[in-house]
Parts: structure tokens; C-alpha cells; sequence
């Protein structure tokens, strides 16, 4: 009864939406991108701005309530949402500032990339991030943030000038190179373990138009194409990025018929140099196999971005595993093309993200990435949009995910993790996992901020 009272509070005092189980919406509010994750939160907060989501933080340390964060909803095993608990949910924090010509973005927490490669590309500029344009930005920026522009310009921690972020305690505070510089070091890597982040300032690369798009193999050329594609990024220039993929065509257009299901290999590329310099770049890229399809051509950035979310609408099953690959040997290759070629649905893939070039610039201790000296970002994806699938999806992602561990690195990108317990969240921080734990100690004492990959306080 006292707790009805104060959700009242917060919806007639401060004009908060709660949206709670009995509500018509609550269903639509509690759906995230990945369909197979079911929980049903006791609330979810329709945050506005910081002040919202200060109150919705001081009402749940106040009732004893646990608490989970949404940005974008786009986390595979779902941490942005808790059973029986309070969701903040910040999908309605959406301004965009962008200053040209000091090239940097403001933008709110619950801002799609998509948006935000809207807003950056008017000004002929971009923030290096994701391939997807449904995700959001929060939790991909708190995990490091992978992107077709890793290898000119890092992560998307790497363009991070300032959070501003409402602690556990409900202090509003500043973190950057000045100011609780500790706090600003643990949210380049370390998630949502610190506080919540109600805006980012961030640095924004003058990038308009990429060279770029899908290239496809016969899945019987799959090991000459991955040692090829292996040593030719090796020596590529930073403008050249490309990741590799084990997918099956999509039956429809712009695929050409003949391609159509077929289990195939191939690149997505995007080249940021000179337009010009673009096809002699690509020459000797075209000149092996030949490439059964060539989608690459001068592009916006956007369209780059946003070229598979039709693929990926939200509502469809997935699970994840991931590595770190240091090396493609032989072995590993022949690891890669047994599951590859065994895809078990149209929309399951795997992609090797490369991170090196730029990326390798920042020092592991720089900030809580810790992983500054392996080539990939290995993501295995089952995906289906039928429930009736979910659990062949799984199978093949793990068994793909068991097979690599001999060829892969310890731990994992946190945001291409499932729940996978303790062990493996303190390999994926490596020698930074201590002052991560000694950092959350000083800000979340009672780990409050727990439904994430968690740190917990030391
Ligand atoms: C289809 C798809 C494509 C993807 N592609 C990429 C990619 O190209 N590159 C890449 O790096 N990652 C990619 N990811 C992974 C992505 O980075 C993570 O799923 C990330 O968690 C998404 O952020 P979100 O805000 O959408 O997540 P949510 O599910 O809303 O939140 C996830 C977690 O992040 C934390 N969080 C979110 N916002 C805040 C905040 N403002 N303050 C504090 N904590 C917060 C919370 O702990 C929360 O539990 C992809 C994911 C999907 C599903």
C-alpha cells in the first residue's frame, strides 16, 4: 500500500510515466529487441530527463526495489530489464546536439544509432559505433563499441569526452579526464555498473560517404577466402576495414536469384580514404576468387549502417556467444568453416570483427577495455524468428562457441556476452578487473547497479 503511494507520487508529483502489470501498455513496454527474453518487471519508468531518473533511483533505494537500465533494449540476454523489479528505462531521452565545428555530439541516453548517424551525416561528420542502427547507444558506448570505423578511429569509448551520469546514491555528477577521472576511466569498457548515464559528449570523425558494402565467396573457396582475407587486412591501411561472415543469402532482392539460401562466406567492407583511391584498393580484393557477389560502391555512412536492419527487425529469438581471436591459423579456420557451413537458419551468422588498427593506439590500462592487442571481436549469432527454433539456434551457437576455445583469447566483448557467470566477466577484464571492483566500491558500495554484466564491489 505505502509503495502504491509513492508510485503514485512519482506519477502525479513529478509527472513520471510508470507503467505497471495491470496497464494495456505494459506488454509493449516490456518487450526488448530479443524475443526469447520473457520478464515481467513490477514497473517501468518512463524517464524524460536526469531529474526522472534521479527520482526513479532515490523511490528504489528508498523501497528496497532491484533495478535494471534500458537504453536501446538491444542486450542478448536482456539485462535491461529485471523480474519483479523496476525498469529505468530512458527510451524517451532523445535530444541531439551536435556543434560542427568543434565536431561533437551531446546526445541524450536513449538515442538509436540510427538517429544519431542521422543527425552526425547533415554535418558530414560521424561517431564511430555499431553496424546496427535499432541498437543504443548507452549500453553499446558502456560496453566499447564496435564499428565499421574501429580500424580508423577506435571505439566508440575512444570518442567519449564526458558523462554525465546520476550515481547510486543519486548525486548527479560529471565524470571526464578532470573530473572523478577514476569514474570516467570505469565507463569506457566497464557497463552499466557505475551509475546511469543520462547524456555522453562525444568526438565526432568528419566522415561523409564510405566505400563499401558485401562481398560473397562459394562456401567451398571458405578457406582460401579466410587466409586470404586474413593476410590481406594484416597489411591494410586503417582505411581498410572489412568483417568476415559465415551466413546463408537471403532468399529475395537485391540478391540475385541463383544466390538465393545458399550457404555462403564473405566481407562486409567499408574503406574511409580517398573515393578515388577506392578501386585500385579494392583491385586485388577483387582479382581472388572471383567474388560471387559484389555489393561495394560509394555509400553514405548511414546506409552502411543501416544496410541489414530490415534483416534484424526487433521480435526475433537470439543467442549469443563470443570470443577474442588473436590469430586465424589453420586450425582455427577449419574450426570457423565446420559450423559455418552448418548455419541452422537464414538470419544466424558469425562475424569477425576486426579491432585492430586504431583500437591498438589506446593501452589496455588506458581504459576498462582491457583487450587492446587482438585482431577480432568473434560474435556467434543464433537467430530465428520462430520460438519453435530457439533451441536448434542455441545448439549451434554453442557447440560453434565450444569448438573456437582452443583458437580464442580468455573472456569475451561484454556486449556480445550472455549471463555467463563471474569467472568469465573477470577474464573479459583482464588485469583491469581490480580497479574496476576498488572503483565500483567507491561509487555503488552496495551494488546497487547489479542487473548488468556485474563487477562487484571490493
Ligand atoms: C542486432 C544487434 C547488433 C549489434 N551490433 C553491435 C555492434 O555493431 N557493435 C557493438 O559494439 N555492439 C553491438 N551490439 C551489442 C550491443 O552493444 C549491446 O547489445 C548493448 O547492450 C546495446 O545497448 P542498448 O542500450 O541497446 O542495450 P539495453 O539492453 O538497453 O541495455 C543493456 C545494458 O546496458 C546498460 N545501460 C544501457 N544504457 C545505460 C545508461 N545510459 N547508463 C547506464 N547503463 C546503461 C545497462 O546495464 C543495461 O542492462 C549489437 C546488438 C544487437 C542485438
Amino acid at each position: 500500500m505505502e509503495q502504491l503511494t509513492a508510485i503514485r507520487d512519482l506519477q502525479e508529483k513529478l509527472k513520471i510515466q510508470v507503467i505497471l502489470p495491470q496497464d494495456d501498455t505494459y506488454d509493449k513496454e516490456r518487450s526488448i529487441y530479443n524475443a526469447m527474453i520473457d520478464k515481467r518487471p513490477a514497473m517501468i519508468v518512463k524517464c524524460k530527463n536526469k531529474k526522472d531518473v534521479q527520482a526513479a533511483v532515490l523511490f528504489a533505494r528508498k523501497e528496497g526495489i532491484e533495478v535494471s537500465v534500458r537504453g536501446g533494449g538491444h542486450n542478448g540476454p536482456g539485462l535491461a530489464l529485471v523480474d519483479e523489479g523496476m525498469v529505468i528505462d530512458l527510451s524517451l531521452m532523445k535530444d541531439i546536439q551536435i556543434d560542427p565545428n568543434k565536431q561533437t555530439a551531446v546526445l541524450e541516453a536513449g538515442c538509436l544509432l540510427k538517429e544519431v548517424d542521422k543527425a552526425t551525416h547533415e554535418h558530414g561528420l560521424a561517431l564511430p559505433s555499431g553496424i546496427i542502427g535499432t541498437t543504443g547507444v548507452g549500453g553499446l558506448t558502456l560496453g566499447g563499441g564496435i564499428g565499421y570505423l574501429s580500424r580508423k578511429a577506435g571505439l566508440t569509448i575512444d570518442h567519449l569526452r564526458e558523462a554525465e551520469i546520476v550515481l547510486a546514491s543519486g548525486e548527479v555528477v560529471t565524470a571526464n579526464e578532470t573530473s572523478h577521472p577514476d569514474l570516467f576511466w570505469a565507463i569506457r569498457g566497464g557497463g552499466g555498473n557505475f551509475g546511469i548515464v543520462t547524456s555522453f559528449t562525444f568526438n565526432l570523425s568528419p566522415i561523409k560517404n564510405v566505400y563499401a558494402g558485401p562481398m560473397f565467396w562459394p562456401i567451398e573457396q571458405a578457406h582460401e577466402a579466410m587466409t586470404f582475407y586474413d593476410e590481406f587486412t594484416k597489411n591494410a591501411s586503417n582505411d581498410l576495414y572489412g568483417f568476415f561472415a559465415f551466413l546463408i543469402v537471403p532468399p529475395g532482392d537485391p540478391f540475385p536469384e541463383h544466390l538465393h539460401s545458399k550457404n555462403v562466406c564473405g566481407v562486409v567492407w567499408c574503406y574511409t580514404g580517398p573515393m578515388e583511391k577506392a578501386e585500385e584498393v579494392f583491385k586485388p580484393i577483387r582479382q581472388f576468387g572471383p567474388p560471387i557477389l559484389d555489393f561495394v560502391s560509394e555509400i553514405p555512412m548511414p546506409a552502411l549502417n543501416g544496410m541489414f536492419d530490415e534483416l534484424y527487425p526487433p521480435g526475433m529469438q537470439w543467442y549469443w556467444r563470443a570470443h577474442f581471436i588473436k590469430e586465424l591459423t589453420d586450425d582455427a579456420i577449419r574450426e570457423n568453416i565446420k559450423h559455418g557451413s552448418k548455419i541452422p537458419s537464414m538470419h544466424s551468422t558469425t562475424h569477425l570483427y576486426p579491432i585492430d588498427g586504431t583500437v591498438h593506439d589506446v593501452k589496455s590500462e588506458d581504459t576498462a577495455w582491457a583487450k587492446r592487442d587482438v585482431r577480432w571481436s568473434q560474435v556467434i549469432v543464433g537467430v530465428d524468428p520462430d520460438s519453435e527454433n530457439a533451441d536448434k539456434v542455441t545448439k549451434w551457437c554453442k557447440d560453434y562457441y565450444d569448438g573456437l576455445i582452443p583458437h580464442a583469447e580468455e573472456g569475451a566483448y561484454v556486449n556480445f556476452m550472455m549471463e555467463e557467470g563471474e569467472s568469465r566477466i573477470k577474464a573479459s577484464y583482464g588485469d583491469n578487473y581490480k580497479r574496476l571492483a576498488e572503483i565500483k566500491a567507491k561509487y555503488d558500495p552496495d551494488n546497487f547497479f547489479h542487473v548488468n554484466q556485474n563487477i562487484k564491489p571490493i
